[in-house]
């Protein structure tokens, strides 16, 4: 069963901006999907529209067979774990509980503004501190990490929710070369070790090539290519960071796994 089914999604912002062309795409188990392309691509909104964070225009969105809607958002959203370039933490506030936001969407409305966590919540959140390595900062205030911390925090946040896959965009684009690898085989490590399914966007081509085990390749809202990193060739990589005029037609690479 695919993790998540775009189903001819066609996403037009409010100002007129067609930021997603028509696109059927199905992410499968087991992979780190990396999503590729120049930026104003449509990646993000990509994302955004697999946890229901945008709206499809035309088109439905499913996570596990269920079309996503208003009257289940809360609840598929919550098997949806978010990983953000900026790592969107709650700085003045400690690591521990940072981890511990992944929880609220099992809490009712009261429990969440109040910040009643269970014990079980803070077993969940410590078990997934400890997936990062980051254990011992568990009572320091989110802001006085490293950037790499940060983002460990939010991959932390990510898993507290107990996701069904993950999404992250632009995770390392704010990182330097060394961190971004870390964070990478942290991603990977998840993916593989812990069987939760990884997309990410990223706009650099050698992280792709060297992470994914499936590369979707996207420019002016449209697939232009889909296969393994091994089938992405420099002029395949050309093909999708020069073409400037808006894309006709996929290239057909691979295009199979779009369906699988
Ligand atoms: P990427 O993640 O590949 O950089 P985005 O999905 O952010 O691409 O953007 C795709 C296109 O949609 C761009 O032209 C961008 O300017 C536009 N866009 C993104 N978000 C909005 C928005 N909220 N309102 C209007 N246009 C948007």
């Amino acid at each position: 069963m695919s993790v998540i089914i775009l189903d001819r999604v066609v996403k037009t912002y409010p100002n007129g901006t067609r930021a997603v062309k028509d696109i059927d795409l199905a992410i499968e188990p087991g992979h780190f999907t990396v999503i590729l392309g120049p930026s104003g691509a449509g990646k993000s909104t990509l994302l955004r529209l697999m946890n229901g964070l945008e709206k499809p225009s035309e088109g439905t969105v499913s996570v596990h067979d269920t079309v996503l809607g208003k009257k289940n958002l809360r609840a598929i959203r919550r098997e949806v774990g978010m990983v953000f370039q900026q790592f969107n933490l709650v700085g003045r506030l400690n690591v521990m509980t940072n981890v511990l936001t992944g929880r609220l969407a099992y809490r009712s409305w009261l429990g969440s503004v109040l910040h009643l966590f269970r014990e079980e919540d803070f077993r969940i959140a410590q078990a997934a501190l400890a997936r990062v390595d980051l254990t011992e900062k568990a009572w320091v205030r989110a802001d006085q990490l490293s950037g790499g911390q940060q983002q460990r925090v939010g991959i932390a946040r990510a898993l507290a929710q107990r996701p069904r896959v993950i999404l992250a965009d632009e995770p390392v684009a704010s990182l330097d070369p060394l961190t971004s690898r870390e964070v990478l085989d942290l991603l990977k490590g998840i993916c593989q070790d812990d069987h939760i399914p990884v997309v990410a966007n990223l706009h650099q081509v050698d992280y792709a090539r060297e992470y994914a085990d499936r590369v979707i390749g996207v420019n002016s809202g449209r697939v232009v290519f889909d296969g393994s990193p091994d089938q992405l060739t420099d002029a395949m990589v050309d093909e999708l960071y020069q073409r400037a005029a808006p894309v006709k037609e996929p290239l057909h690479e691979a295009s199979t796994l779009a369906h699988a």
